[in-house]
């Protein structure tokens, strides 16, 4: 389980956390309903942190805009290549930009990871992000997101996968299965959804969530194809009624 998380102080809300407590006093059932459905398909997943915070953070980094095999290949490349994250952050970006090339983008990923490490150095005097953890989320969530190339969803990955921070990682698949269902606006931008699932979701359901919108999107909740038929969650739906002839 993660640590215990209370909820996000609501003090100056942005519009979409008003927009989402809105929702939320409106169908006060909506999300757990909706999770509740998914668990019935996809089970409830467990939370646990899956690598060290330093190498999370530069593993997402590598996975932006690429696929995780891509990301995953590009990582080991950059551990095998220097013998460590102060040799990673000393070296040209150039030379890292060759080692992790095929992670894609490269140019843009080599500076982001020498400027994430640097960052993480002079505040912690390591390479070392459980600093992090004495912080509320947002304000962690802030500090990340201060480093150039790092925006919310990158930063939100760190703290919900390694610290189980009540943060959702607002990905293609969790802003489709989200918009289609009602829980965003279908003309919500990226930062609406960051803020609006800070009210979405009891925090504490918050890496539940995550995981069942994910495996929802690439399962039955296709972007081209949806599986409705056999969704259940088609009950809670607004897109179902939107295609009907
Ligand atoms: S009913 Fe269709 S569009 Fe709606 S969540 Fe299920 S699969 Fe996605």
């Amino acid at each position: 389980m993660p640590p215990a998380r209370k909820r996000h102080p609501s003090a100056r809300l942005s519009p979409a956390r008003s927009w989402a407590r809105s929702l939320q006093r409106r169908r006060p059932k909506l999300t757990d309903d909706i999770l509740s459905g998914l668990a019935s398909l996809y089970g409830t997943p467990a939370w646990k942190p899956r690598m060290d915070p330093i190498s999370e953070l530069i593993t997402t980094i590598l996975s932006q805009n690429t696929s995780d095999i891509n990301a995953e290949r590009a990582f080991t490349a950059l551990r095998d290549r220097y013998p460590d994250w102060a040799a990673i952050e000393a070296a040209p970006v150039r030379s890292i930009a060759a080692v992790i090339k095929s992670g894609g983008l490269a140019a843009q990923k080599a500076p982001r990871i020498k400027a994430a490490l640097r960052a993480t150095r002079e505040r912690s005097g390591a390479y070392d992000l459980t600093f992090l953890t004495a912080m509320e989320p947002l304000a962690a969530r802030d500090w990340l997101t201060a480093i150039p190339g790092i925006g919310p969803k990158t930063a939100s990955i760190v703290l919900l996968f390694c610290f189980g921070m009540p943060l959702m990682p607002v990905d293609t698949h969790v802003e489709r299965v989200s918009k289609r269902i009602g829980l965003l606006p279908t003309t919500a931008s990226l930062q609406f959804a960051h803020d609006a699932w800070l009210d979405l979701v009891e925090p504490k359901r918050m890496y539940e969530a995550h995981v069942a919108l994910i495996r929802h999107g690439r399962g039955h909740c296709d972007a081209l194809r949806p599986d409705c038929e056999r969704c259940p969650i088609r009950q809670r739906c607004r897109f179902v009624d939107r295609r009907a002839p």
